[in-house]
């Protein structure tokens, strides 16, 4: 007599096949097995969700040899998630080719496609130029092939590869189909990734989130620019903003690709907008401090009038500064220079105590001052 079904439960996790047998891998959850028979039970969700990832798998294939006729599949991945097709090719596609790869796809699932498993002859399906045979790879003598039928019948066949695995029975199916951010192998193997589905709808709502960030920012920005002054400090946040807007799209791998290389765009203008305003900025400012006579090299320091008058009146020639530029592997050359003032607070003075600051003018000096682009030199002076 036969145990009834739910006597007993069994999880299955993976399915290997070895030798002919097939072995299925997973956890006793309830009861404990006396049976004779059992039930079986697919998981249809992941299932139908592999299905409609390889059919699209063999429709990426078809669109792909359309743009480059000479690839050759490198590698294959079709889980219930996503797929991920690996192919020979030289260069990643432009964007260009991957809309068109996308639209070809979408346009089989507009046509509503027969997909249909043959059993053919392997010599009659090599005849054929649609089909897809992998080099290296051993057929028998009768392969079980996917051909995905066009709508005319004097058309010819959209995909025809000999295949073993699961399938939608109509590219209708599919839902939906994007292509997604996909990591590219090293060398002459590059590889294309996408979803279906359910899994489309995922997508775009992981992009939808960055797209209203992306846009609030872009609005925020035209405003920023069209203000009379434009504050420094407003366009260098923007500035942050889009950096790291744009670090996100470059690391996002579960948004559509063609959405992402769309915002990459709009943030690449935006930065170039806001890059010219920091230009023409500084611009400004080189020129105001060309046109004022009494700004000072250095903003943090102004000679005083009672300093300069003392210079003028003991006839201190201005300091050689010459020595700077000597030096050798062990650094700059040192050199003996004479003391001609003591400035303590803007005022000529003999002497100054310890722990007081003060600044001092030498007839020369091997030291480098504060410049446009280079911070002054550091050291001792000392006797
Ligand atoms: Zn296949």
């Amino acid at each position: 007599m036969l145990e009834i079904f739910m006597d007993f439960s069994f999880q299955v996790e993976h399915v290997m096949s070895s030798h002919g047998f097939v072995f299925h891998h997973g956890t006793v959850t309830e009861g404990t097995l006396k049976c004779e028979q059992v039930q079986m039970s697919v998981n249809e969700a992941h299932r139908l969700a592999c299905a409609r990832n390889h059919t699209a798998t063999h429709l990426l294939n078809a669109a792909l040899r359309k743009i480059l006729p000479y690839t050759m599949q490198r590698s294959s991945y079709v889980g219930p998630e996503h797929l991920r097709l690996g192919f020979s090719a030289r260069r990643i596609l432009s964007t260009e080719q991957v809309k068109e790869i996308e639209s070809f796809v979408k346009s089989c699932i507009e046509q509503k496609l027969k997909v249909k498993r043959l059993e053919m002859p392997f010599d009659a399906l090599l005849d054929n130029p649609k089909a897809v045979v992998l080099r290296g790879e051993e057929y028998p003598e009768i392969v079980s092939v996917i051909a995905v039928e066009c709508n005319r019948t004097d058309g010819e066949l959209i995909s025809l590869e000999p295949c073993c695995g699961t399938h939608v029975h109509n590219t209708a199916d599919l839902l939906d189909f994007t292509v997604i951010p996909s990591k590219s192998f090293g060398g002459a193997t590059k590889s294309l990734s996408a979803v279906t589905g359910m899994q489309v709808s995922i997508v775009r709502r992981n992009s939808e989130f960055l797209e209203k960030e992306i846009f609030q920012l872009k609005t925020e920005v035209d405003e920023t620019l069209q203000k009379i002054n434009v504050p420094l400090d407003a366009i260098s946040a923007h500035l942050k903003k889009v950096k790291s807007l744009t670090k996100e799209c470059h690391l996002s791998n579960d948004a559509p690709l063609l959405k992402l290389e769309e915002y990459k765009d709009i943030l690449g203008e935006m930065k170039l907008k806001l890059n010219d305003v920091i230009n023409s900025l500084s611009k400004t400012d080189a020129n105001s401090v060309c046109s004022i006579s009494d700004v000072p090299v250095s903003p943090s320091f102004r000679t005083s009038e009672e300093v300069l008058n003392f210079f003028h009146a003991n006839n201190t020639s201005p300091t050689d500064d010459e020595y700077k530029y000597k030096f050798n592997k062990e650094g700059v050359i040192p050199i003996t220079a004479g003391i001609c003032a003591v400035i303590e607070n803007d005022k000529i003075t003999d002497s100054v105590e310890c722990g007081l600051r003060c600044q001092l003018v030498l007839d020369k000096t091997n030291f480098y001052a504060e410049g446009d682009d280079q911070t002054g030199d550091e050291g001792v002076i000392s006797c």
